[in-house]
């Protein structure tokens, strides 16, 4: 199952590593055919290249649109090398095989990322190339094929220890990496174009990214990992700017997505927010007059399990919030931006890993979220809803003030990032009690409940915080019991979405405790 190499066709758009490449594969005697610009580049490097025209016997046109799709290029691909037949078309129509095939493809991802118009990204879709690359992976038995720049040197590696041949396990490790290659490719530009036109659609969608990361290990140690952008480019961990600190691991990638995904509900322009994350979860969310105060107040929500979280803020951070960070082990940090005062507080905590965006990511955005089941894939629109003041419908006897609508709006924003179910106390802008992921919501209730009350230990404060805050649930309450939960906590007005078959005595049970109440219509499980 060895194979030598006598006859490569090269194609590549990234250029890079490619003159020392191909002077290795002249070096071993291999012809090297290749297209425009690869020709020039290597040509240029003093190295002899046939021009795939000249095999073809047409010229490049159509702004390359057609250059290389011939039978003599497939053909020379294809062609089973011990097949009589094969081997006669090829003698017939004066075919030459090829053995190795080197094509990275048109940067339609890269394209993509920088913001192109619609037509710019549509010439950045490559044919041929992946034409080739299926071709050539097809007929491993006998071709190599090559997309990764990373893989030349994988390759020679192989050719040192054949005696300048690739082994058939190799040539079938190369075609796997090929076909996810042109898989991803197409599923890049599928994606692309329900943006484009605005299908943002659960419905006839393809999920693939390209490698970005691998990692030590995954969620543990015993599993191996790694990270795959989705070529969008929407502000976050996946494009964000990484200025200090070790690489992210699978849960800090995890982890800062639910931190900046849930800061960034809140308006910068409305004022300063911050949210602290553990295991996806919020532990802390405040708003606060200063950046540096709505840190302070998250991490005072729950000062215990704040410690090594992941912090997000929705503004630029600055040197004073920076400082009241490093106070305490952070692992991530992630804002738009950051002053370079900021960065120099950071500076001195070498493993904090500081990362900013440039932006904050648009909350209301149509996208599609995934997620893997054995068999399969659930997909659905990405919970994008939020109600506002207006949405409100009040049930109770009591309607609520204004201050306890902002509590309301705010901590019910805030349940929609905990895991379900979720309840989360809050007053004054920031969270003073969060419980989530419970099977039952009275568990939550009373999680919730719990810490609100180490929270008045830890802080020396007179009485519980739960006193006079608005609870959020994320989901109907199915019995009186999760809410009498609440007013025994001490919270005055309740946020829910309602529509339990006993939405009656649930309403009953808050007048008779003297809540205010209001339903939104709109839950927000989070599994
Ligand atoms: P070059 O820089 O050599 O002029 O072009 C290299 C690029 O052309 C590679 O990314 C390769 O995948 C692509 N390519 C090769 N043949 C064709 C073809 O027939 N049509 C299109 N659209 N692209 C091709």
């Amino acid at each position: 199952d060895l194979m030598p190499l006598t006859r490569a066709l090269i194609s590549v758009s990234d250029k890079t590593g490619l003159v020392d490449f191909a002077q290795a594969l002249a070096a071993r005697g291999v012809e090297i055919l290749s297209t425009g610009g690869t020709a020039l580049a290597l040509r240029k490097a003093g190295l002899h290249v046939t021009d795939v025209a000249d095999v073809t016997g047409f010229p490049e046109m159509m702004d390359g649109r057609v250059k290389t799709l011939h039978p003599k290029v497939h053909g020379g691909l294809l062609a089973l090398r011990d097949n009589q037949e094969h081997l006669a078309a090829m003698q017939a129509h004066d075919i030459a095989p090829i053995d190795l095939l080197v094509v990275n493809l048109y940067p339609f991802e890269d394209t993509v990322a920088k913001g192109a118009d619609y037509d710019t990204c549509i010439e950045n879709i490559d044919i041929g190339g992946p034409a080739m690359i299926r071709a050539a992976a097809k007929n491993h038995a006998f071709v190599t094929t090559v997309v990764d720049v990373a893989d030349y040197h994988t390759l020679l590696a192989e050719l040192d220890a054949h005696d300048d041949c690739t082994g058939l396990a190799f040539r079938k490790r190369l075609a796997q990496i090929a076909y996810a290659r042109t898989a991803a490719y197409d599923a890049a530009v599928s994606t692309w174009m329900a943006g484009a036109i605005g299908t943002e659609t659960p419905r006839r969608r393809a999920f693939a990214g390209t490698l970005a990361q691998t990692m030590r290990y995954g969620e543990n140690p015993h599993q191996k990992a790694a990270f795959y952008h989705d070529g969008s480019a929407r502000p976050g961990v996946a494009t964000a700017t990484q200025h200090q600190g070790k690489e992210l691991s699978y849960n800090n990638i995890n982890d800062t997505d639910a931190a900046f995904e849930l800061v960034a509900e809140f308006d910068p322009a409305q004022g300063p927010a911050c949210a602290i994350i553990k295991h996806a979860n919020p532990c802390g969310v405040a708003t606060g007059a200063t950046l540096a105060e709505a840190y302070s107040r998250a991490f005072d929500c729950d000062r215990t399990s704040a410690f090594g979280g992941i912090v997000a803020l929705n503004q630029t951070l600055d040197a004073e919030t920076a400082a009241e960070i490093v106070k305490i082990f952070t692992e991530v940090v992630i804002a738009p931006e950051a002053t370079d005062a900021a960065k120099e507080v950071f500076a001195a905590k070498k493993n904090l890993r500081l990362l900013t965006t440039g932006a904050l990511p648009d909350p209301k955005a149509a996208r599609i979220a995934w997620r893997q089941v054995a068999g399969g894939f659930l997909v659905q629109d990405h919970d994008i809803a939020n109600v506002t003041a207006a949405d409100l419908k009040v049930v109770t006897k009591r309607v609520p003030t204004e201050d306890e609508i902002r509590d309301l709006l705010f901590a019910w924003t805030v349940a929609k990032h905990v895991k379900s179910n979720a309840i989360v106390y809050a007053k004054g802008g920031t969270t003073v009690g969060v419980g989530a992921g419970q099977m039952s919501r009275v568990d939550s209730a009373l999680i919730a409940a719990k810490k609100a009350e180490r929270m008045a230990e830890a802080m020396g404060l007179p009485e519980s915080p739960a006193k006079g805050s608005a609870v959020a649930s994320d989901a109907f309450f199915p019995f009186a019991d999760g809410l009498l939960e609440a007013v025994a906590a001490g919270a005055t007005c309740v946020i829910q979405p309602g529509g339990s078959m006993r939405d009656d005595e649930v309403i009953k049970a808050a007048d008779e405790a003297g809540l205010a109440m209001v339903l939104t219509g709109q839950r927000h499980f989070r599994h």
